[in-house]
């Protein structure tokens, strides 16, 4: 952040953020209009939207879904035939998920947006910590945050369902998309690289998903929330440092404070993948034999875990 420096794109007003990869100083007005003018952008460059869409926006209460929230309330008032909806999972993590919840509850109240809060237990029969405690058991135990977000994932696809949504809005951010890029070629996961992309073709059963942040870096999503007074949660989950996200995380900041712009370059690199990843896929949907969820296998990712627990138990 620069102090006492004059904004680089209004020469007016003092400036109040810099951004290394681009050399630009903002005043806060700049900086709030840039971010609302890229996601903008974002958004027609996917064709992620049309104008009568029923979104559904997954609202964890973290700053980056309540900014994304903040947002599409403003731009959703340009257009009269679309529906914004807010849903919450409530994974039950004690300590923890409760006070992002009253934040998100909070937000939809203000700006008047319909909220959603659906829970595992009701869902799965259990919360994420009963999960984490009965996984202790298994041999090569998943990590928390594959179950959560294997159930989260599951959990907002049925709640979007029932508000009849054309579209699920997650907030994942510049930093979220790389980190997952390089997790799937450490996993060895080439082809998961396709379900990255706003664009790919949606399954039959899916609805489709659009990140309108993708192209942010997490700081400036962060900046943004502050400057417009967006409350959010700002403990960490308790169960953040165990997964190796954490470490990539880390590494790519180190990276990015060294060599500012490399998290674009990097997702400019999947961008150009994308076509060659994609024609390579040919991927089949089945309904899961157990839950008749569609599923990219027999079984699906929830009932393969569940049922690996309910053994434990
Ligand atoms: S850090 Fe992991 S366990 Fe915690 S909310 Fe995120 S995905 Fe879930
Ligand atoms: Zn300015
Ligand atoms: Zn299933």
């Amino acid at each position: 952040m620069a102090s006492r420096r004059t904004c680089s794109l209004c020469g007016k007003r003092e400036a109040v953020y810099f951004r290394p990869y681009s050399g630009e100083s903002l005043c806060r007005l700049c900086f709030i209009r840039s971010i609302e003018r890229k996601v903008r952008r974002t958004i027609s460059k996917y064709a992620m939207f049309n104008p009568d869409d029923r979104i559904a926006l997954a609202l964890s209460g973290g700053k980056d879904s309540l900014s994304l929230l903040h947002l599409l309330h403003k731009i959703e008032k340009n257009f009269p035939k679309a529906e914004l909806y807010a849903i919450t999972v409530n994974e039950g993590i004690e300590g923890y998920r409760d006070e992002a919840v009253e934040h998100a509850a909070e937000a939809c109240r203000r700006l008047n947006v319909k909220h959603v809060v659906v829970s595992f237990r009701e869902l799965f029969g259990y919360t994420l910590d009963e999960i984490v405690k009965a996984s202790r058991r298994l041999e090569n135990a998943p990590a928390p945050c594959t179950y959560c977000g294997v159930l989260r994932r599951r959990a907002l696809n049925l709640a979007a369902g029932k508000l009849e949504a054309t579209k699920i809005a997650t907030a994942h951010n510049l930093d979220d998309e790389v980190q997952t890029f390089i997790l799937n070629l450490l996993h060895g996961d080439v082809y998961k690289l396709g379900r990255l992309d706003p664009e790919a073709p949606e399954a039959e059963g899916f609805i489709p998903r659009v990140k309108p942040f993708r192209e942010i870096p997490e700081a400036e999503t962060a900046f943004y929330a502050y400057l417009t007074g967006v409350r959010f949660q700002s403990k960490a989950c308790p169960y953040a440092g165990t997964a190796l996200r954490g470490e990539v995380r880390w590494l790519l900041n180190r990276l990015e404070a060294r060599h500012p712009g490399i998290k674009f370059t990097l997702y400019h690199s999947f961008e150009k993948l994308k076509p060659l990843v994609r024609s390579g896929v040919k991927a089949e949907i089945y309904r899961c034999e157990r839950c008749g969820e569609p599923s990219s296998k027999p079984l699906c990712e929830v009932c393969s875990l569940l049922s690996e627990l309910e053994k434990a138990r």
